[in-house]
């Protein structure tokens, strides 16, 4: 996937002034940088959750180039195909509260895709041992861990197949141990070579597990590079204050 000089602006304000990042397949990035320095207008962008006012998106072969006019009933067609290759995990798990931990993960194939519901409960069986919550299934979502809930969501966004993961912060609401069976489940996926990107706070998981490190600074990427390189060595003056505060 690629992003080519994506820009937003909020009220007058460059949110994202210009942001150019390619993603080779299979790659685990990690966004890091200050609060509000547009990490989650960023990944919102990529799947157009927000619509960028300018720039490119490429994901899975679905260009989208917006040059700053409307946005028009063929674009949000392109976006309906491209956020199919997308998967998307937030902070908040977002499961559907009335449906077990097994339904949640079935419904968007079944509905969505039309899948044959033995073909969906199966592949949703499957999903559920992978992330650990084979015993989970028949649960609803309020009694399961915070931990369990996030990896649940993980498994209800792999259901749809894609081929890039966007999380945002999804360890940041969970106890230390909770947020280590989550990034436990992203190495697996790394290891299998699925393509994501992760808003993080999470410093250690950053530099052990990321293939590159993306520093973010006033809409803008300041540097993105080899997590021992960033982390050691950072070139620029902004990466090297934030790493102080945060490490
Ligand atoms: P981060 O995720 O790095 O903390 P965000 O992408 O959430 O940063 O926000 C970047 C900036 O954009 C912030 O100043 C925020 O207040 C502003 N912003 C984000 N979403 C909106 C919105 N929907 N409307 C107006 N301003 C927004
Ligand atoms: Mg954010």
């Amino acid at each position: 996937m690629r992003a080519d000089q994506v820009r937003k602006i909020f009220d007058g304000h460059a949110v994202l002034r210009g942001i150019s990042l390619d993603v080779a397949r299979g790659e685990l990035i990690s966004i890091i940088g200050p609060s509000g320095c547009g990490k989650s207008t960023f990944l919102r962008c990529l799947n157009f959750l927000e619509i960028p006012d300018s720039g490119t998106v490429d994901i899975a072969g679905v260009t989208i180039t917006r040059t700053g006019g409307r946005w028009t009933r063929q674009e949000e067609d392109a976006a309906h195909r491209l956020r199919a290759h997308v998967g998307m995990v937030f902070q908040s798990f977002n499961l559907f509260p009335h449906r077990t931990v097994l339904d949640n993960v079935m419904l968007a194939p079944v509905r969505v895709k039309r899948m044959p519901a033995d073909e969906a409960r199966a592949e949703a069986l499957a999903l559920l041992d992978k992330v650990g919550l084979s015993a989970m299934a028949t649960r609803y979502p309020d009694t399961l861990s915070g931990g369990q809930q996030q990896r649940a969501a993980i498994a209800r966004a792999l259901a749809m197949r894609p081929d890039v993961m966007l999380y945002d912060e999804p360890t940041s609401a969970l106890d230390p141990e909770l947020a280590e069976e989550v990034l436990s489940v992203m190495r697996t996926l790394d290891n299998e070579g699925m393509t994501q990107l992760v808003v993080t706070h999470d410093m250690r998981f950053a530099r052990a597990a990321s293939d590159r490190v993306v520093f973010m600074d006033g809409g803008e990427i300041v540097e993105a590079d080899d997590p021992d390189r960033l982390f050691v060595a950072p070139e620029d003056p902004r990466t090297r204050r934030f790493l102080r505060s945060v490490l």
